[in-house]
């Protein structure tokens, strides 16, 4: 499927939700850095979000790579199913969001794809893609009912908005 069909999609339900996402050029990413909303994903350069605005902001180059669209779902995330600010936000709270987020946009494979190395249990450290293949369902299905009953999924686990 085409990126720019994906990227639309997303898109679409993170403004239905409440977000707006920004694209813009390497410079203007770097002129929001000073801004004190501004939290630049960690992980990954070229995107972050200003979590009161309720903005994500994307390099455009972002874009382009491999992983764009499971990073994109996951700071998503942090402005519409956090009400905490990125850096005392609780991740694991809102996997389950960020999964009926990709299967809502039909872009889960995708979603998985890019959450190969997702830290899935820091006691033991698992990663994602070390979950066996029949484990999965049930993963997901955990992770679903954590952010349904945090109010983060409506009756039918599609994902809403908790700010
Ligand atoms: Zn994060």
């Amino acid at each position: 499927m085409d990126q720019r069909v994906k990227f639309a999609r997303i898109n679409k339900l993170a403004e239905k939700l409440g977000a707006k996402i920004l694209v813009v050029s390497a410079e203007e990413l770097s002129d929001a850095k000073s801004s004190v909303d501004f939290s630049p994903c960690p992980f990954r350069d070229g995107i972050g979000v200003c979590h009161s605005a309720q903005v994500v902001l994307v390099d455009k180059h972002f874009l382009q790579e491999e992983f764009w669209l499971a990073t994109l779902i996951h700071e998503l995330g942090h402005v519409l199913a956090s009400k905490e600010k990125p850096d005392r936000s609780r991740e694991f709270d809102f996997l389950g969001w960020e999964i009926a987020f990709a299967r809502k946009v039909r872009g889960l494979n995708d979603w998985i794809k890019g959450n190969q190395d997702y830290c899935i249990d820091w006691h033991d450290h698992l990663e994602f893609k070390e979950l066996p293949r029949n484990k999965r369902k049930e993963f997901f299905d955990q992770r679903i009912a954590v952010s349904r009953r945090k109010g983060m999924l409506d009756a039918n686990c599609h994902p809403r908005s908790i700010r």
